[in-house]
Order: structure tokens, then C-alpha cells, then sequence
């Protein structure tokens, strides 16, 4: 029953949509089947430990600023055609790279990376969350640029590695975690615009806290049909450094009208694709009177997250209201604001969890979202404590892997 009302919204809506959006869908799915060629492996991993004088100082854990602070060791791996692809898996002390000023990275942006976290549980017990799923995210982002496939398990084996050498960095706080930063750069000194014959993926560890400033306070967001993040046959479903530059300028005009957050509007219907770099959930009284919980489809335009899936799947699960994956326009959330019907938006990602929405700025008007005020037990509160019970090994779940069953 749910999946007919779902379909049936999706049919009806693709009327006003254009076609374009569902065609190159299927395109997608169809070209991107991960081929894997080749892979390094984690049997051949050497690792060359930092020396006392090169070990930082860590940062006091209730002071972390996202991405500011790094570990004591970093992961590499060379790709050489000439070579023969792979070349063996490295751990080195954190240091700077050096580049060709012709890196194919420098000129075309040839560069992809993904986004996950190692969490310290209750039990003492470092765990990562599905890291599956972001090693065949990688290998998407990999195709896409022309750059060389690889085995995930084998990159998941030789970070759990880096993170256990880097153990202490991980925050003894459930409200703080590591970061993981893997990275994919084209490394070919040639500006040819062509795929790499050399490339250079490597991993670096940044301890944080909350994401955001205002922790658990509703953020506010700047809608602009003016801008666009992401569109039919672009790369928006993919992690791409490319992605998110072009993303800086229009945050800055966030800030500067006092607003936190940017929510990415696509096509003459302004349809809501995802809230900075979060994927976007709304929860709303549908037209039959009961709670729904909707996000937009992976139709090409949006980043297809670990916490959106996991979301769904948990949403599912529970099976307490309807679940929809569809589009969603501003028209129609002016429309059920106006009603009192939208209870709650929230975006969702990897860095944050799960943030809660106050106010949407679009066109010169401003609509309240009671996100955080509509109830006592509000949805995104029950997202983000079950997904953080999950990872901090309060709940025990097949998600959360710890990182000693691994390497
Ligand atoms: C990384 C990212 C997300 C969230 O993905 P997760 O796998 O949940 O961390 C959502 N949207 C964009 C644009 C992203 O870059």
C-alpha cells in the first residue's frame, strides 16, 4: 500500500517534471556497474610509524573545529599504469605531499573523496558504520573521473589499520568522533583533459565534534532558484571535489543574510534536492491525514547517503508512518506550511547525523518549520538516537563493524 501511493505521487508529479530528470536515471545505472580491473592489497601494507619529535599535541575534545585538526599518520597508495596499476599500501607519518604543477588534479579537478567516521563505544570499542557502502560509492566517483577501481574491503582493512594506529586521536566522548577522509586524486603531469595513467588515493584523520555551532538548535536556510548544485547528467550523485567549490560563494550569501544553511532548488518546478551537503528529509501530514516521512529520489541530482539509506531502512523497519521517496517543490511546501502540515525537515549526512530546520528563506519570504517545537519526541531526535546508538555500540548492530574485525 505504501509502495502504490508512492508510485502513483511519482507518476502523477512526472507530468510536471521534465523528462530529462527520469531518463538519465536509467542512463546512469546502466553505465556506472563497477568493473574492478585491479586492486592493492592490505596483505602488502608497510607502515613507517611517526617519530616522538613528529607527534602533535591533541586538541581538547570539547574545542573541535570540523577538519582542523589532523592525526599523527596518513594512508597512501600510488596507481602506475607503467607499473602495473596498484602499487603496494603505505602508512607514513602525516606529511605534505608534492605534486607536478601539471597534476591533472590541479587543472580538472580530477579528484573524489568520501566522508566516514570511527566512533568510540561505550564499551571502549572503536567502531565505522557501514563502510561498504562507502567504498562503492568511491568506486562510482572512480569511474566517473577516469581514475582506477580497487577492491573496497582491501581499502577498509588498511584504514582500520590507520585508525588503529591513530587510536588514541579518536575522542573518548559520544559526542565527538573521527573523522576519515579518503581521497582520490588524478596525479598525471600532462594537461591532456584524458583518464590518469597515475594516481594517488590517500586517507587523512581528523578528530571533530558536532558539525555545526548551534548544536541541536534549528538551522535556517537560504533557498535561491537562482542556484543550482547539481543537474540531469552532471555528477551531483557523485562525491566529487568539483561538487563543492562552486557551492562556497553561495554559502557565503547565506551568511551573509544571516542564514546558516543552503537548500539546492533544481528546475522551473524548484524542487528541493539536498541542504548543503546533506541529503533532505521532510515529515509532513499527507493528503490522507496521516505522517509521512518523504525525500527526493536518487534521480542523478542527488548524493545517494549512507545516513539517507539508513534512514530509510530503519524508517522502514519501525513501519510507525508512510515512507515516500519523491519529488518535493517549494510550491507544495508553501502549500502545506500554510496548512500547519509539515512537522519537520531535517537534513542528513555523515558529519552532522541529522540536522534539524527552522525557517526556509525563498522569494523574500521566510517559512517556519516546527521541526524542533511540534512535539516532545520529535522524529529527527528518534533518527539521530538510534543512528548514534548504532555507532556508538550501545545498541549492538551489524552496521557498526568494529575496527579489530577488520585489521
Ligand atoms: C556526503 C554528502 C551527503 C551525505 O552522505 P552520507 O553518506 O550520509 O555522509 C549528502 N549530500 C551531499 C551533497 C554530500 O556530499
Amino acid at each position: 500500500m505504501v509502495q502504490l501511493t508512492c508510485l502513483s505521487r511519482l507518476l502523477l508529479r512526472r507530468k510536471f517534471l521534465s523528462r530529462s530528470v527520469v531518463s538519465y536515471q536509467n542512463i546512469n545505472a546502466a553505465q556506472y556497474a563497477i568493473k574492478i580491473q585491479t586492486t592493492f592489497k592490505f596483505s602488502d601494507l608497510g607502515v613507517q610509524f611517526a617519530s616522538p619529535d613528529q607527534l602533535q599535541p591533541k586538541p581538547d575534545v570539547n574545542a573541535l573545529q570540523f577538519g582542523k585538526h589532523f592525526t599523527d599518520h596518513m594512508l597512501k597508495i600510488y596507481y602506475h599504469e607503467s607499473l602495473g596499476g596498484w602499487q603496494k599500501p603505505q602508512i607514513t607519518p602525516m606529511e605534505n605531499i608534492a605534486l607536478h604543477p601539471g597534476a591533472k588534479v590541479l587543472h580538472y579537478a580530477v579528484e573524489l573523496f568520501e566522508g566516514m567516521k570511527a566512533y568510540r563505544g561505550t564499551d571502549g570499542k572503536i567502531r565505522i558504520f557501514r563502510p561498504d557502502l562507502n567504498m562503492d560509492r568511491m568506486n562510482r566517483s572512480a569511474i566517473r573521473l577516469g581514475l582506477p577501481t580497487f577492491n573496497g574491503t582491501e581499502l577498509i582493512k588498511c584504514m582500520c589499520r590507520l585508525v588503529s594506529i591513530d587510536r588514541e586521536w579518536v575522542p573518548h566522548s559520544e559526542a565527538s568522533s573521527l573523522y576519515i577522509r579518503p581521497t582520490l586524486i588524478g596525479i598525471d603531469p600532462s594537461l591532456g583533459v584524458a583518464a590518469c595513467d597515475s594516481a594517488m588515493l590517500y586517507v587523512i584523520l581528523c578528530p571533530v565534534g558536532s558539525y555545526f555551532d548551534t548544536k541541536s538548535k534549528a538551522i535556517s536556510l537560504l533557498a535561491d532558484p537562482q542556484y543550482t548544485r547539481a543537474w540531469p547528467g552532471g555528477c551531483g550523485d557523485k562525491k566529487l571535489g568539483s561538487n563543492y567549490g562552486p557551492t562556497i560563494a553561495v554559502q557565503q550569501e547565506a551568511s551573509q543574510q544571516g542564514l546558516q544553511q543552503v537548500l539546492w532548488l533544481y528546475g522551473e518546478d524548484h524542487l528541493l534536492t539536498e541542504v548543503g551537503t546533506m541529503n533532505i528529509f521532510m515529515f509532513y501530514i499527507n493528503d490522507r491525514g496521516e505522517q509521512e516521512l518523504v525525500t527526493p529520489p536518487l534521480d542523478g541530482l542527488i548524493l545517494p547517503g549512507i545516513t539517507r539509506q539508513s534512514i530509510l531502512e530503519i524508517s522502514k523497519e519501525w513501519n510507525d508512518f508512510k515512507i515516500c521517496e519523491r519529488h518535493i517543490t517549494m510550491k507544495e511546501v508553501i502549500e502545506l506550511t500554510s496548512e500547519n502540515r509539515v512537522l519537520e525537515m531535517f537534513g542528513a549526512g555523515t558529519a552532522c547525523v541529522v540536522s534539524p530546520v527552522g525557517s526556509i528563506s525563498y522569494l523574500g519570504q521566510t517559512l517556519q518549520i516546527p521541526t524542533t517545537e511540534w512535539s516532545t519526541e520529535p522524529l529527527y531526535g528518534r533518527v539521530l538516537r538510534t543512528l548514534t546508538d548504532i555507532q556508538y555500540g550501545r545498541v549492538p548492530h551489524p552496521w557498526a563493524v568494529p575496527i579489530d574485525d577488520y585489521a
